[in-house]
């Protein structure tokens, strides 16, 4: 029998190692961008086309490779940046472990110009799939341009497995902003089909943050530092009353790299814990630095994870240092509750004239005169009628209603209706007037049981299908704004705007571009006239960017969904009767009466059969 083992072909290796490293355009991105500052760069283009599908172009002026080394670097194993077992210890590049360009090659047609600074001409090679095409004497500027191009294009599984542009870009700006926070010194622009969505010059570290993230950011961080032997640590958070909806700005970076780590960011929220509400994510960019011999790196190539040798201490240095931070900028949030009138009086001077309080009736004043304009008659278009096939299934009697909200995904498939078989007399003849328990549920019957419900929840529904039939039949009643407001945004989040003006158009906004990523907000929706303008729009950006693929119907639930959670908060909490009568009255005119747009339930109802039951 003859052996059978035999080693593989490099290219074939290549592509093995490929599968790891190189996932999606993004981890390509990410790669090419810390090459670029490993080679000491101090300005890094970035060209992106069909969100990396097609063109990967990173220029960088950095020090550029010899016309061997140029060769040479798309060798597996082939780095110039650790040399021996020793130096995994002490790893201060963000590179170390030479595959990348090889794996990039291996999956893509590249081509590299380079050119060190002492040398009167630079080196062009082209490669396709690891096989080099030419090898040319090229003239070029000093430092790097590689061009990564079609990437994939021999691996029809893994280029079909990609997803949607404007995802696959995000994965791609994500990556682009995890380098660019942790140089602030080098200057960077990122062009996306042709556009510029970046330009960052050179800068402090702040000055950055804002760059990258809007100018309101200067108002809203604080900074943090502390050094200590275990570890420096510096950077900023946001203050209390800026925190998120979404898991958004939470940054940690390490020895320069950006990390995850789920015990430092237990540390941040625990900092932040009874200052910002439970369901909201705190915005923090906490830069560590340790000494290398602390802190493994080289736990998998496209992990951001990373262990620390004294991680406990760690975790109690940043809970501290941003503890100290939160107390010295003073920055604990306003009371939610209306302020009491101060108790400090002042002393009365000495020879004030005291007189004596007049009382003022005014004999036509007739308190019930005054129409109670309830929550719910507010502005919100005009409700559709429904008619009773849409009523009777309403009326399912419960059934275990086992949902899943991740498979909430299209508003049509709901799988089950609490209630159905339901007579349209029952409602008005056997309710119970409803009562509230603990400022918040509302309790009430029909004939059947007793449901108890959420008001908060229940609003969320009740605007979510309203938002939903106007924006379906494009008659959103807008409120134009006497003052038009101006928002300037993030590039990504002006570049989301722009591509999504008609959505937002359907929901009531009447925005236009106004100057570099500004834009102007003429109308809201009618819905909205007590909100901040800035906040409520920013909020919605922030449930876009969340979630998976999106067309322009997922678009649409995403702005509704956004919408009603946001304005179904109040601060009031006690309910009069007659709003009560209307929130219930309302909740079951809809739809989906049971579950709020996420799939959470806004009612719980336990038939008087299960009541008998359990009392035997
Ligand atoms: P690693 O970064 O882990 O060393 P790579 O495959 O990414 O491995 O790169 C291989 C080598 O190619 C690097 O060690 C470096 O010497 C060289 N190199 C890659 N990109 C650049 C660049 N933009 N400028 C100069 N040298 C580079
Ligand atoms: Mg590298």
């Amino acid at each position: 029998m003859p052996d059978l083992i035999h080693l593989l072909p490099d290219a074939v290796a290549n592509q093995i190692a490929a599968g790891e490293v190189v996932q999606r355009p993004a981890s390509a991105v990410k790669e090419l961008l810390e090459n670029a500052v490993d080679a000491g760069a101090s300005h890094i283009k970035l060209i992106i086309k069909d969100a990396g599908k097609s063109l990967i172009q990173i220029i960088d002026n950095g020090c550029g490779l010899s016309e061997r080394d140029a060769r040479m670097c798309f060798e597996r194993h082939a780095t110039s940046k650790i040399q021996n077992a020793n130096d995994l210890m002490s790893i201060h590049t963000l590179g170390f472990r030479g595959e990348a360009l090889a794996s990039i090659a291996s999956i893509a047609q590249i081509e590299l110009k380079s050119r060190r600074i002492d040398d009167e001409v630079g080196t062009c090679i082209i490669i396709e799939g690891s096989e080099i095409k030419s090898q040319s004497p090229v003239s070029t500027p000093e430092g790097t341009s590689i061009s990564v191009k079609n990437l994939f294009f021999d691996v029809p599984a893994r280029r079909n497995f990609l997803k949607s542009n404007s995802l696959e870009l995000k994965y791609i700006v994500e990556e682009f902003l995890r380098v660019a926070l942790v140089n602030p010194e080098i200057a960077f622009t990122f062009y996306n089909q042709d556009r510029i969505l970046h330009q960052v010059t050179s800068s402090t570290l702040k000055q950055r943050l804002v760059a990258l993230f809007g100018n309101a950011y200067n108002q809203r961080l604080i900074p943090v530092v502390q050094e200590t032997g275990i570890v420096n640590i510096h950077g900023f958070i946001g203050k209390p009353e800026f925190v998120r909806k979404t898991r958004g700005e939470q940054y940690f970076f390490a020895n320069g790299r950006f990390i995850k780590n789920p015990y430092l960011h237990h540390a941040v929220e625990n900092a932040f814990q009874q200052l910002i509400p439970k369901d909201s994510f705190p915005v923090y960019f906490i830069y560590l630095t340790v000494d290398p011999k602390t802190i493994d790196v080289n736990i998998h190539p496209t992990k951001t994870e990373v262990n620390f040798q004294d991680v406990k201490s760690i975790y109690a240095i940043l809970l501290s240092a941003i503890r100290q931070s939160i107390g010295k900028f003073n920055i604990t949030p306003s009371l939610d509750f209306e302020q009491e009138p101060s108790m400090e009086i002042p002393p009365l001077p000495k020879n004030a004239v005291i007189n004596q309080p007049v009382i003022k009736v005014d004999p036509d004043y007739n308190p019930f005169e005054k129409k109670v304009k309830t929550q719910f008659e507010i502005t919100l278009p005009p409700r559709v009628k429904v008619n009773e096939d849409q009523w009777k299934p309403l009326y399912d009697p419960l059934k275990d209603v086992h949902f899943k909200p991740e498979t909430f995904e299209n508003e049509e498939q709901v799988p089950q209706r609490i209630f159905a078989d339901w007579d349209q007399d029952e409602k008005l003849t056997d309710r119970i007037s409803p009562v509230q328990v603990q400022n918040r549920y509302i309790v009430s019957s029909t004939q059947r049981g007793i449901v108890i419900l959420d008001p908060q929840k229940a609003r969320e529904r009740i605007i979510y299908e309203r938002l939903m039939s106007a924006m379906e039949n494009n008659q959103a009643s807008m409120q134009h704004q006497l003052h038009p407001q101006t928002i300037l945004l993030s590039p990504e989040d002006f570049e989301m705007t722009m591509e999504m003006i008609e959505v937002f158009g359907r929901a009531g906004f009447g925005i236009r571009e106004f100057g570099k990523n500004t834009i102007l907000v003429e109308a809201i929706p009618a819905d909205c006239i007590d909100e901040n303008i800035t906040d409520l729009f920013e909020r919605i950006l922030e449930d876009l960017k969340t979630g998976t693929d999106d067309g322009k119907s997922r678009q649409q639930i995403k702005v509704a969904k956004s919408l009603s959670k946001s304005l179904s908060f109040t601060r009031k909490t006690k309910l009069q009767p007659e709003e009560m009568a209307s929130v219930i009255e309302q909740l079951f005119a809809c739809k989906v009466p049971d579950l709020t747009p996420d799939g959470t339930p806004t009612m719980i109802f336990i038939g008087f059969e299960e009541l008998n039951k359990k009392f035997k």
